[in-house]
């Protein structure tokens, strides 16, 4: 409680009241514009660290190359603005306070333009611009102080806590619907000074609205989560658009042909290279394991570690990469720790490096397993952990996943790759259902359709780039 209130005082004294760079009014502000940036890098650090960047070099520059040109016709453009691709297949984008914008390879996949891709930053450029970005953030950080999310002692189980719960929970947060408007007209001034076509844009909301119908699964929420209602949006869209008067659309840039040429080999859907579920058993092609999580709990595979979540959401479980610590040395460090004792169980049939503990957190006592041990060159911790007291119910799930650690060896599973993008030139016009007949995909005619931003039954006409997706299934088991 007490620190609570410290932390709170503290934010109060940077409070500051800032210009809008938009409205030239003066608003109350809990951060500066030195402190917007700063913790929109923090912040960034910890994204790119959890979800991780997409390892393409040309994508990369393609991407920021046309944010920093939209971003130089923005109200901000001295900010230290960032725009980077991670390496995730959902749909999404996002931006943080003072200038990094993200958006995932799952979006990337899904346009069919340079003009698309220039709405999509173009709109989240608007957020940090109108300073959206930084009054998010202000009051993510007031409901973390309020609900004292990931402030446990130990930095092990924070870790862990804000990799479950809150620590992508700043990007979860919905901006209002005046936030979104302002976002749009922003974004669609921006293309325009850009000179690219703001048509696109509304090609951009028919595949959000394609994408909410048939939502896919991924690490993080989809763009849908925070934009809703895509239809309305293209319907104000296009309002604006008409209101245009004087500007020649057909003179404007879309630039397909590159776009499309540079997806070639992007990966497509889950890379399962970066390790996949099958049931309840986790394999890892690239770390070369392999363990199993009891039935029924929920479980998410993050960059850093691999967790599961009971039911009733009072325990976890996880598998965490500590570095290069030897395991005797991470196992002490971890029980010196202040708040954690070791509790005096016996730990056979466990790795040597394993101890049951207590830790004190803001939510409480909670008592727990971790065992660290050595596994190709690195060494790596298991922790479960529940409410003291609970202990003795999940001490054989917890035991179960410990002892489930195995070396991956199936070679059919080592080499498991990742659906990619293969971009076809159409020798002559065809229909969609031709073009999936002859160029068969390892995806649905359905979403061969979506992410080509076209419907069945239409024709494509001949010299047309068309996506198709290759390879990406999975093995079973042996
Ligand atoms: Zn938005």
């Amino acid at each position: 409680m007490t620190r609570r209130l410290l932390a709170l005082s503290l934010l109060l004294a940077l409070a500051a009241c800032v210009r809008n760079p938009l409205t030239g009014k003066r608003q109350f502000s809990l951060v500066s514009t030195q402190e917007e940036i700063s913790i929109g890098q923090q912040a960034a650090k910890d994204v790119q660290q959890s979800i991780g960047l997409l390892p393409n070099p040309q994508v990369q520059e393609y991407v920021a190359r046309v944010g920093k040109e939209l971003a130089a016709k923005s109200e901000r453009p001295e900010l230290p603005w960032s725009f980077q691709v991670l390496d995730d297949p959902t749909v999404n984008a996002f931006a943080l306070p003072g200038g990094p914008i993200f958006i995932t390879r799952g979006i990337l996949t899904h346009m069919n333009s340079e003009a698309e891709l220039a709405a999509v930053l173009g709109h989240e450029i608007g957020h940090v611009t109108a300073r959206h970005s930084a009054d998010q953030i202000t009051r993510a950080q007031v409901a973390q102080l309020g609900l004292g999310l990931g402030s446990v002692l130990s930095p092990d189980l924070a870790k862990y806590g804000e990799l479950a719960s809150a620590g992508l929970g700043l990007m979860l947060l919905k901006y209002g619907r005046n936030a979104e408007t302002q976002s749009d007209e922003l974004g669609l001034r921006y293309m325009l000074d850009a000179r690219y076509d703001p048509r696109e844009m509304l090609d951009l909301f028919r595949m959000l609205s394609r994408v909410q119908e048939g939502q896919e699964g991924g690490r993080l929420p989809t763009w849908l989560a925070t934009h809703p209602n895509p239809g309305d949006r293209l319907n104000e869209t296009q309002k604006r658009i008409a209101g245009l008067g004087g500007v020649d659309l057909s003179t404007l840039r879309t630039e397909q042909v590159p776009y499309l040429r540079l997806l070639q080999g992007v990966p497509y859907g889950e890379n399962p290279r970066q390790g996949f579920f099958q049931g309840t058993r986790f394999f890892h092609p690239e770390l070369r394991f392999q363990l199993d999580f009891p039935a029924g709990w929920k479980t998410a595979n993050q960059t850093q570690a691999v967790l599961g979540v009971s039911p009733k959401q009072d325990a976890l479980l996880g598998l965490a990469l500590a570095g290069n610590v030897p395991p005797e040395q991470a196992l002490r460090q971890f029980l010196t720790q202040q708040g954690v004792q070791p509790l005096p169980v016996a730990t056979e049939g466990l790795p040597p490096q394993a101890s049951y503990f207590q830790a004190n957190t803001e939510q409480g006592a909670v008592q727990g397993l971790t065992a660290f041990f050595s596994h190709g060159g690195t060494t790596y911790q298991l922790l479960g952990y529940t409410a003291a007291g609970q202990l003795p119910a999940y001490d054989p799930a917890f035991r179960a996943t410990f002892t489930s650690f195995r070396e991956l060896t199936d070679p059919a599973m080592l080499g498991v790759q990742p659906a990619r993008l293969e971009l076809v030139t159409l020798p002559e016009a065809m229909t969609l259902e031709r073009f999936h007949a002859r160029y068969p995909s390892t995806a649905p005619l359905e979403e061969v359709a979506l992410i080509n931003g076209v419907t069945p039954g239409d024709t494509l006409p001949a010299g047309q780039l068309v996506k198709r997706v290759v390879g990406g299934a999975l093995p079973t088991p042996r």
